[in-house]
């Protein structure tokens, strides 16, 4: 990916754990690199098709000067953060913040922290089969949309499904999206499950009836295991109102563990009931 280099920009900002530190003040200096594809740009000669980095500077120096933060990782956190959503063409950032002042009773060169963020790819999969059944999907996705650290890129039809796992209840609605999203995986577990709850979702039975039930299926090519998060979602090479609506977004797209794509994982699942008929 190309980039673009932004060193040493010095900015006086009121930083620190220490209270003289946000009294008085002192010097940052601030190394930023902007991962984009400068194609466009290379073609047209326009700035407009590239990223300002004079406009990133005054953002960086705004950001700095107006908040008063303890921490260089709070800083460089929040702030990687908003360049990304002021300029969603940005693919990733690299952020160093030096403080080559730092209360340091002793001689040095330099401290600083370095972060890398970027958007990320995830795959969501849909359902409700309670109450007003596209209302809470349509209501999620919503507000999936509003939120300045998520873009929608693509929703599937959706599809109506009978329930799984046995028991007895309505069908469902299930569908799938495509995000792009800042938020890293536990974000957007917290995000979606603030979503069920708000789509006035009881957990009651497992396999229960639900007003709103949201699922990462992918998360880029992350193989997640933990106590709350398994990703890939375990088990959806095996459901067909997950793979339907995926291999509509996303066909060609390859299961990490797996290795097949949507389209290959469809067609073993269908053969795999012609085979049990
Ligand atoms: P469910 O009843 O299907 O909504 O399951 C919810 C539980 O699954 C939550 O406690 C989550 O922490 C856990 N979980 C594990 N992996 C995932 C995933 N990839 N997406 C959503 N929930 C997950």
């Amino acid at each position: 990916m190309d980039q673009i280099f932004i060193k040493g920009l010095e900015v006086f900002a009121n930083h620190g754990v220490y209270k003289e530190e946000q009294e008085k003040g002192q010097k940052f200096l601030v190394n930023a690199t902007l991962y984009f594809d400068t194609a466009k740009a290379g073609r047209s000669d326009e700035l407009t098709d590239s990223v300002d980095y004079g406009k990133v500077c005054q953002l960086i120096n705004d950001f700095m000067t107006q908040y008063r933060m303890n921490l260089l990782e709070t800083i460089a956190n929040r702030l990687a953060r908003k360049i990304l959503m002021a300029y969603p063409e940005l693919e990733a950032v690299t952020l160093e913040i030096e403080k080559p002042q730092a209360p340091i009773p002793l001689p040095f060169d330099n401290v600083s922290v370095k972060i890398h963020r970027s958007w990320h790819t995830a795959f969501i999969a849909f359902g409700s089969n309670m109450g007003d059944r596209m209302a809470y999907i349509n209501d999620a996705i919503a507000n999936l949309k509003a939120d300045m650290r998520c873009e929608v890129k693509k929703v599937s039809k959706f599809v109506e499904s009978k329930p799984y796992g046995g028991v007895e209840q309505d069908n469902f609605y299930n569908g799938v999206l495509e995000l792009r999203t800042l938020l890293e995986p536990k974000e957007l577990l917290e995000f979606l499950q603030a979503e069920e709850k708000h789509a006035g979702r009881v957990r009651k039975e497992h396999w229960g009836p639900r007003t709103l039930d949201l699922d990462i299926l992918y998360f880029d090519d992350m193989v997640i295991e933990t106590d709350s998060l398994t990703i890939p979602h375990v088990d959806m090479q095996y459901r067909d109102f997950v793979l339907v609506p995926l291999n509509e977004i996303a066909p060609y797209k390859r299961h990490p563990l797996i290795g097949l794509t949507t389209k290959e994982m469809l067609r073993k699942l269908k053969d795999s009931y012609v085979t049990q008929k």
